[in-house]
């Protein structure tokens, strides 16, 4: 779409309101409205200006004048405001030397398509999340900072045996077994329909929907593949959409990795391949219909996987959900059909175009950008330095031998631990100036600072159970 067409588009639509938004740092989608006046050809090429200081993890209050430029291939109408309302999604720039700023997340999607091509590896990376998420009635939290509690409330939940003035007392999902019962026990169905075709109305192309295996309306709708940049476009509109969705029923959305303690965490899913001139290139005839750059793209995976974890995972609650027993891969492994390993390669389709592999240890609590982008970065590397990925584990890791279960690597246990990692295994990312060094030194120090130090040093309200009386 040019400039030219998206006026055209705003007028046919009778809008009267243009919504600019951008990703910031830490994923986290952001707006500001202007009359549809505003909007003309120039504005695609000058932008508009905001304050960048008073976005989490930019700018400085000395330094802080920014402008979004919006791209003009990603106008939408939205489908929740009142006033017919055009979106589009902008990019970061510097408003004196007029380049993309670097901590912009969509900036480093577009480096990372950019710098695969220049490899001459491939021309497209496609990239298909399985996001889940939690539905819940509602979620009450202190918003004194100095509370350790929060209160869930959803009365579909097992667990919450209520005082019987909730609804469903009747058919409620036992924990782990929300795959997948009928309705009055799935009670989720038209929310997550509406929310799967409020989607496809937006032009964004949708593969299922369905519940989850864990208790308390745990979901799952899958986005069908599309190329990187474009895919984390979509992904901001998944949430925007799911939770407005939510709203309208009076419920809410988390993607937070592991909200609840004993049931399985949400996980997002990532299934990435290669394309080059229209053809795909992981398939094969090494292991499981692969080609040898696929194997190697999984050694290149397997190899960064922890320092890759920081930005994948990049939440303290990400490593509550990557504890055995729940699904989550822990350990780094790949195999076809395994699901206990951290790498999958599906074999529904012997297809060549539909070969790929699946990344299963990434969360939705992710920015899509920075963690597409890191996982396309670590498979160039393998692909790169031809990095072997072992023997393939077509075993169910957990019922592995002790000794044998200690011998394969496991993904970090902490945020912190994933944060040192990437400390010192970065240079895959900085390739092509696609992440900066100033974006790793930012990221780990902003997620110390922000996350880690005052999740650590905060009391726990298990720590009340186990020690109060001490
Ligand atoms: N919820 C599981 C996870 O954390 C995944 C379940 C599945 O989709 O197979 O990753
Ligand atoms: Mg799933
Ligand atoms: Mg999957």
């Amino acid at each position: 779409m040019t400039p030219q067409e998206v006026l055209a588009m705003a007028k046919e639509n009778d809008v009267k309101v243009v919504d600019i938004r951008y990703m910031d740092f830490i994923g986290t989608w952001q707006h500001f409205s202007v009359p549809v006046c505003e909007l003309t050809e120039a504005s695609f090429e000058d932008g508009f200006g905001f304050d960048g200081s008073s976005m989490r993890a930019w700018q400085k209050i000395d330094n802080s004048d920014m402008n979004v430029v919006p791209e003009a291939g990603t106008a939408k109408i939205d489908p929740f405001f009142k006033v017919p309302t055009l979106v589009l999604i902008g990019n970061i720039h510097d408003p004196i030397t007029g380049e993309g700023y670097s901590r912009d997340p969509r900036g480093i999607a577009k480096r990372t398509e950019a710098y695969i091509k220049s490899t001459g590896i491939g021309d497209t990376i496609f990239v298909g999340p399985e996001p889940e998420f939690f539905i819940f009635s509602n979620i009450r939290y202190s918003s004194d900072p100095h509370a350790s509690f929060f209160e869930i409330d959803s009365p579909e939940a097992y667990w919450n045996t209520g005082d019987g003035s909730e609804p469903n007392l009747g058919y409620k999902i036992k924990p782990k077994h929300g795959y997948f019962p009928l309705p009055p026990t799935d009670n989720y169905q038209d929310m997550r329909t509406e929310m799967m075709l409020t989607l496809q109305d937006l032009g964004i192309d949708m593969e299922c929907q369905h519940h989850e295996v864990a208790t308390a309306g745990q979901s799952e709708i899958d986005l069908r593949f599309d190329s990187l940049l474009k895919m984390g476009d979509k992904l901001a509109w998944f949430k925007y959409v799911l939770r407005n969705v939510a709203a309208k029923y009076g419920h809410c959305v988390t993607f937070m990795p592991k909200p609840l303690y004993g049931d399985n965490g949400t996980g997002m899913h990532t299934h990435m391949s290669f394309w080059k001139d229209g053809d795909p290139t992981f398939a094969g005839n090494k292991y499981a219909g692969m080609s040898d750059s696929a194997l190697w793209a999984i050694g290149g995976i397997m190899k960064h996987c922890k320092a890759l974890c920081a930005i994948t995972n990049p939440t303290t609650n990400s490593y509550k959900r990557l504890v055995p027993g729940f699904e989550a891969p822990i350990k780094l492994a790949y195999s076809s059909r395994n699901r206990s390993a951290a790498i999958r390669l599906p074999m529904y389709s012997g297809s060549p175009k539909a070969k790929r592999l699946e990344f299963r240890t990434p969360d939705p609590s992710a920015n899509g950008y920075m963690a597409f982008s890191a996982i396309a970065m670590a498979m160039l590397d393998g692909i790169q330095n031809k990095i072997d990925p072992g023997d393939p584990m077509d075993k169910n890791i957990y019922d592995l031998p002790a000794e044998e279960l200690a011998a394969i690597p496991s993904a970090p246990g902490t945020l912190e631990e994933a944060l040192d990692a990437l400390k010192t295994d970065n240079d895959f990312l900085l390739k092509g100036d696609v992440f900066t060094k100033d974006v790793i030194d930012y990221w780990i120090d902003y997620k110390m600072e922000n996350e880690v130090k005052p999740v650590i040093s905060r009391p726990h309200p298990h720590e009340f159970y186990l020690y109060f009386d001490i």
